[in-house]
Order: C-alpha cells, then sequence, then structure tokens
C-alpha cells in the first residue's frame, strides 16, 4: 500500500519527535481520544504529563509500543500468557486494547504509579504511528485533558483542556473511535483459557474478546489500593453537572432552570425528548441510533452541551450491549459527583 504523507504532515511530526527527544510533551492524535505523549522511559518528562494535566501521581500511565516486537522492552511477560497476549495482538493491535503485564525494570516508577504492572497498548493513528517510528522509543500517553474531565476527540478540545500548557497539539481531525481504550487484565490458568478482567470497557467489546478468554466482572479493588481515576466513580465529568436519568418518570425539572438533553436517536417521539421543553437537544446518532457513531460522538455531545451555559445535561441511558456497555460507563462516570 501507498500512502501519501503530505508536506505539513511530515513537518509535524519531525517537530513532536525533536520535542519528545528533549524531554518535552506533545499532544498526539490517537484512534481513541487525543493523548499528551512524553517519552515513556524519562521520568522528567514524563512528570510534565502529570503537571501539566493536574493529574495524581497515584494514576497510572498507558504506554504505547511500536509492534508486538517492542513489548519486551516495557513489559516482562510471563510464559503463561505469552501465547494469549500474541493472541490478542493479532485480534487488535494496532487498535484500542491496553493489556495491563507485569513492567519491565526499565519502565520509571512514574509511569506505573509504583504499581508492579504497566498498562500496554499499541496505536492504530497513522500520525501518532508515524511520530512513534520516528522517535523509536516507547511513549506514555495519557488522554490530553486536566484530570476527571471530558476526555479530547480534536485538537480544539485539547486547546481548551491545556492550551498554554503544552507546545504543541498536532491535528489530525477527529478521533475515529471516540472513547478510551478498554483495559484488560489476563490470569492464566492450567489447561483452560485464561480468566480475563476489563479494568475499563472501552471499544473492544466483551463479546469480541470471548473468543480468547474467559471474561469476569473485576473484583472491588481493596480500599487502601491505590485507585487509577479511569476506575474513579467520578471522571470524565463536564462543569456543568450531568444527570444521567435511567426512568424518564424520575424527572423533576426546577422552574427557571435550564436543562440539556443528551439523547441517543434524538427523535421527536422517543420518550425524552417529548418529556420536556429542552433548552437544547443533542443526539449521539441521530436518526438511526448506531452505537459506533454514538460513542464517537460522545465527548464532542458532551463538551457542546457543557458550553451551552444549561444549569444541568440530562443524558437518556442506553441499552448495555456491545459498545453501549462503554458509552453507558462515561455517562455514569460523568454523572457522579465527586
Ligand atoms: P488515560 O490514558 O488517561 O485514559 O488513563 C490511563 C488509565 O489506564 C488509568 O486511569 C488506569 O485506569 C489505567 N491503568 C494504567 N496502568 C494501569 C495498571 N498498571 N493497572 C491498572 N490500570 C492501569
Ligand atoms: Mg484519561
Amino acid at each position: 500500500m501507498i500512502q501519501v504523507v503530505d508536506e505539513a504532515k511530515q513537518e509535524a511530526v519531525r517537530e513532536a519527535c525533536a520535542l519528545l527527544r528533549a524531554g518535552e510533551i506533545v499532544a498526539l492524535p490517537t484512534e481513541t481520544v487525543y493523548g499528551l505523549a512524553a517519552d515513556a522511559l524519562n521520568p522528567d518528562a514524563v512528570a510534565k504529563i502529570f503537571a501539566a494535566k493536574e493529574r495524581p501521581s497515584f494514576d497510572p500511565l498507558i504506554v504505547h509500543i511500536r509492534s508486538l516486537g517492542d513489548l519486551q522492552q516495557v513489559a516482562l511477560v510471563p510464559e503463561a500468557i505469552a501465547e494469549t497476549v500474541s493472541q490478542l495482538a493479532a485480534a487488535f493491535w494496532p487498535g484500542p486494547l491496553t493489556l495491563i503485564l507485569p513492567k519491565h525494570p526499565d519502565i520509571p516508577d512514574l509511569v506505573t504509579s509504583g504499581l508492579p504492572t504497566v498498562a500496554v497498548r499499541q496505536s492504530a493513528h497513522p500520525v501518532f504511528r508515524a511520530v512513534q517510528k520516528a522517535f523509536g522509543r516507547p511513549i506514555a500517553a495519557p488522554s490530553a485533558n486536566r484530570f476527571g474531565r471530558i476526555s479530547p476527540t480534536s485538537a480544539t478540545a485539547v486547546l481548551k483542556e491545556l492550551g498554554g500548557r503544552i507546545p504543541l497539539v498536532i491535528d489530525a481531525g477527529a478521533c475515529g473511535e471516540g472513547l478510551e481504550s478498554t483495559i484488560l487484565s489476563i490470569e492464566p490458568r492450567p489447561h483452560k483459557k485464561p480468566i480475563f478482567r476489563i479494568h475499563r470497557a472501552g471499544p473492544i467489546t466483551k463479546e469480541q474478546l470471548q473468543e480468547f478468554g474467559k471474561v469476569e466482572k473485576m473484583k472491588e479493588a481493596p480500599e487502601n489500593q491505590p485507585c487509577a481515576p479511569g476506575q474513579l466513580p467520578s471522571h470524565y465529568a463536564p462543569m456543568t453537572p450531568l444527570i444521567l436519568l435511567e426512568n424518564p418518570a424520575d424527572f423533576h425539572p426546577e422552574p427557571g432552570k435550564k436543562y440539556g438533553l443528551l439523547s441517543y436517536r434524538g427523535d421527536d417521539d422517543g420518550p425524552y425528548v417529548a418529556l420536556h421543553d429542552w433548552e437544547q437537544v443533542e443526539a449521539l446518532s441521530p436518526g438511526s441510533g448506531k452505537l459506533a457513531e454514538a460513542a464517537t460522538r460522545l465527548f464532542f455531545v458532551m463538551r457542546l452541551l457543557d458550553e451551552a451555559g444549561l444549569d444541568a445535561i440530562i443524558a437518556e441511558p442506553l441499552s448495555e450491549t456491545g459498545l453501549g456497555v462503554a458509552i453507558m460507563d462515561r455517562l455514569r462516570r460523568a454523572s457522579a459527583r465527586p
């Protein structure tokens, strides 16, 4: 396949790579959301990610590698799960699946928040891959937003979150997936498929993973365990209060207050659109209701409503199958107040 890379993109890639080499941070597009990238092996560079995001040091970062061949630079894959890791990588990499594996000693503790494990994935975005190919080292990249806020799915959103704090954002348009990667840990079992635990629901669904292992519910983390914000009840939150309204009958608007509706399809006959004289209605997948489109647009639509000067955003629930699980996970966390 011949890929035509235009001049501007090559220039941007060179600049990003030079900044990474100098121990700086840069915002790069990935297929999930925009990421804030730094050299994963340089703790001073990684510290700048935490500073720019105001991210607490107990929240570990995802490390991005160029290919499965680079995995041994960042993780020590136990023999008992080596085949499963190869199968998952063959099926889903490059792509939005992050694996939690025992960490390589070269990975700074700051990256993993002192955990003995590291979260690893390979991004499919052509710009991210071009930067990584030129840079040649593993890249730590969490979402390019301030801590706890809505993840950015466009360069404009990155600038709103981190403008003035970072030297470069590469703009490659809207992110294709729109939701953060699925995060998975693997527990081997003798003579049986391994057990998978989904730490964060994402674009790779439970149904897709079942072929390779037995997907089980996450065990509740003990209270004193470092808990990552991707797993905190309140995360991905707009500034405007967001209420996930599981039952339309539970809506009791206060007089004089402005409410906006975050709807799935936005159809006028639906029980949510007809419920109230909304100040604004935004649909995740207008008309037809496609989960993939809803996922791609979720954070964009949340931002639109957040900027509309409303008193509250009311979100309509989606059915929790396939990608609906990850979308509902984000809506629940966005609606939880810290
Ligand atoms: P972000 O890249 O901003 O989407 O956040 C990365 C998320 O990955 C964190 O918030 C954690 O939920 C998760 N994570 C990273 N490393 C680990 C790890 N070693 N164990 C469990 N979860 C992790
Ligand atoms: Mg994040």
